[in-house]
């Protein structure tokens, strides 16, 4: 028989730092449960199990003309089906829609996909994308701001210590009008799929002058963490948005899939996999058709 383990449902943050700094052993936060229950499973078993599913406190979505904040407990289906979200960073609501099934998004939350840390988690490379700020409660009492690469480190890894909580996300609204964005995954089935690729994109875009001012571009699961796409951005920014436009766009994304993971079993998929990804963006993000010539001499 495994051995029990503690288990505590504080109504409120006070009550959550109260815990963790009177307790010295192993600490583990559920929130959804959708990663946490297989971890308890599988894995070695905290000491002390902090269930903060219904702490009101860490649910919440507050929009103001500056910055969105989101509570590190609220569902993706909240985020999902949040229409001021929808219109600000239709980017995060589509990640957010798109993670597993409804059952799974009615619990599963934003601060847990984050510290869940795995490659295909589909809003890491959205967070990154749009420069999110991550507050951090930490065991000594203290709260940190952090960079999202500050907290996501690698496979499966963060910086969080022994009993830190994530306690809140904030993202900046950059580009002000001319903000537009999208997310796009890859997945083995349509639904209840890690993503084997996914795409975030942000751009200042002037659609007076049909022109892309700036641009962040961020890919998952082609690492163990989101990676910025820089050199597919460059082909991007100043750029007026047409065929030869979505031509180097999507050549750019191949020469970065080759790039980030030569040699790689899946990089023969993965680079043509992006072009689909790629133009599936575009067409969403200025819904118009783009007629690429590429397919027929995109590299084998
Ligand atoms: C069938 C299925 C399909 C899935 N499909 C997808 C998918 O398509 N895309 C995707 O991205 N993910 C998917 N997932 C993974 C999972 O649903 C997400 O990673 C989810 O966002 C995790 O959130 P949670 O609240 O359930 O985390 P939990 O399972 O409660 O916790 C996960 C980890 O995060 C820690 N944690 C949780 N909240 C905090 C906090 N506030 N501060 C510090 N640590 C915290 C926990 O201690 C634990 O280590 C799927 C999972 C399942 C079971």
């Amino acid at each position: 028989m495994r051995d029990l383990v503690q288990l505590a449902r504080p109504d409120s943050v006070a009550e959550v730092v109260a815990l963790v700094g009177g307790f010295s052993g192993n600490i583990s936060y559920i929130a959804g449960g959708t990663d946490m229950v297989i971890a308890l499973e599988q894995g070695p078993r905290p000491d002390l199990v902090i269930d903060i599913s219904r702490m009101q406190a860490l649910n919440f979505i507050d929009a103001d003309i500056d910055a969105i904040h989101i509570g590190a407990a609220t569902p993706l289906s909240t985020l999902a089906e949040h229409h001021v979200l929808a219109a600000k960073l239709p980017v995060l609501t589509q990640a957010a829609g798109q993670v597993g099934s409804l059952q799974i998004r009615n619990r599963a939350t934003i601060g847990g996909n984050i510290a869940s840390a795995v490659p295909g988690g589909d809003l890491l490379p959205v967070l990154k994308c749009l420069d999110c700020r991550i507050e951090v409660l930490r065991r000594d009492k203290t709260t940190t701001i952090q960079a999202f690469d500050e907290v996501v480190t690698g496979l499966g890894k963060t910086s969080l210590g022994n009993g830190d909580i994530i306690a809140a996300i904030t993202i900046p609204l950059q580009f002000g009008a001319n903000r537009i964005s999208a997310f796009g995954k890859i997945g083995r089935r349509r639904e209840l799929a890690i993503a084997r690729l996914n795409l975030a994109l942000l751009a200042d875009y002037d659609s007076s002058a049909n022109r892309i001012n700036d641009v962040r571009i961020v890919a998952g699961a082609l690492g163990p963490v989101p990676l910025r796409l820089r050199s597919v951005e460059r082909q991007l920014r100043g750029r007026t948005v047409d065929n030869t436009l979505a031509d180097d766009f999507l050549q750019a994304l191949t020469a970065a899939v080759d790039a980030a993971i030569p040699g790689r079993i899946s990089q023969a998929y993965k680079r043509h996999a992006v072009m689909g990804l790629g133009l599936d963006l575009l067409q969403r993000l200025f819904a118009r058709e783009f007629s690429w010539a590429g397919w027929a001499k995109a590299p084998a």
